[in-house]
């Protein structure tokens, strides 16, 4: 359901071919870098016209890498709209699709540098894309993606930064995007119910459909998953028997109730 295509030439000319193929996203990867070897934050820049969906998805995205990788998230909640000081604006601002550029770890961070050198740490960056993708683009389509700084016409030995231990910016963005795209274009079909899942390394051991009003939590000492369902099963035994008291619902956005959902709701 999923396509990845690859724009080349200068950032101006990759948002105008991706505009012409008609891109549901688009997505520029970069990796950031600092005089500070110490500088640790995962951050996504949107163009100063982005969309509310481009400010969601990237802050989506910062996050999820701030979560996993233990790092905060940096910019306004993960997301510099603009860019740092207008840089990187122009890599998104031609794009009639939501558009974001990734800058999620520090090729300058000595730790950092071994996560987007090996193959571990840009699998984990590419599941974090592709999540973020069928997240907010659930019917699918082309997506659009730029390596940063490579295949410039006006440039074309650009790499961008030079990564700690070994190796350049561009070429890792790129893994990472090959990664993702692997991984996109094996989607069969939308994400319709919530899941929990276990992972390790790209192996997934545990998967489980779960209410989508359930309450998750991880105790990290005991080893315990809890999900507690929001949505009782049984009427409290305190509830008064009113065959005609209305049914309360959560407000907020719902999902077309499962199948299993329905048939419980049904014996409620
Ligand atoms: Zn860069």
């Amino acid at each position: 359901m999923y396509r990845c295509k690859f724009y080349k030439g200068d950032y101006r000319e990759r948002q105008e071919q991706a505009n012409a193929d008609r891109c549901a996203a688009y997505v520029e990867h970069h990796f950031n870098s600092s005089t500070s070897p110490s500088a640790s934050y995962a951050v996504v820049i949107t163009g100063a016209n982005a969309s509310q969906t481009s400010r969601n998805w990237g802050r989506w995205y910062a996050q999820a890498v701030a979560r996993e990788f233990n790092l905060s998230a940096g910019g306004d909640q993960g997301i510099l709209v603009g860019g740092f000081d207008g840089r990187g604006d122009f890599n998104l601002r031609f794009t009639d699709m939501p558009a974001i550029l990734l800058e999620p770890l520090f090729a300058s961070n000595p730790r950092q540098a071994e996560w987007i050198r090996n193959d571990d740490g840009q699998a984990r960056l590419a599941r974090i894309l592709c999540d973020s993708i069928r997240r907010f683009f659930q019917s699918g389509g082309l997506v659009g993606f730029s390596v940063g700084h490579k295949y410039k016409r006006s440039a074309p030995n650009d790499r961008g930064a030079a990564v700690v231990g070994g190796g350049w910016e561009a070429d890792y963005a790129e893994q990472v995007l090959l990664k993702a795209q692997a991984m996109l274009e094996e989607v069969v079909a939308p994400q319709r119910e919530r899941e929990i899942q276990v992972f390790a390394g790209e192996e997934i051991l545990f998967r489980q459909v779960i209410d989508v009003d359930a309450d998750v939590t991880w105790d990290g000492v005991r080893g315990v998953l809890r999900i507690d369902r929001a949505v009782p099963t049984v009427e409290p035994r305190s509830a008064p028997r009113s065959p005609a008291a209305p049914k309360t619902r959560p407000r907020g956005k719902r999902t077309r109730p499962s199948k299993a959902r329905r048939t419980r709701r049904g014996r409620e």
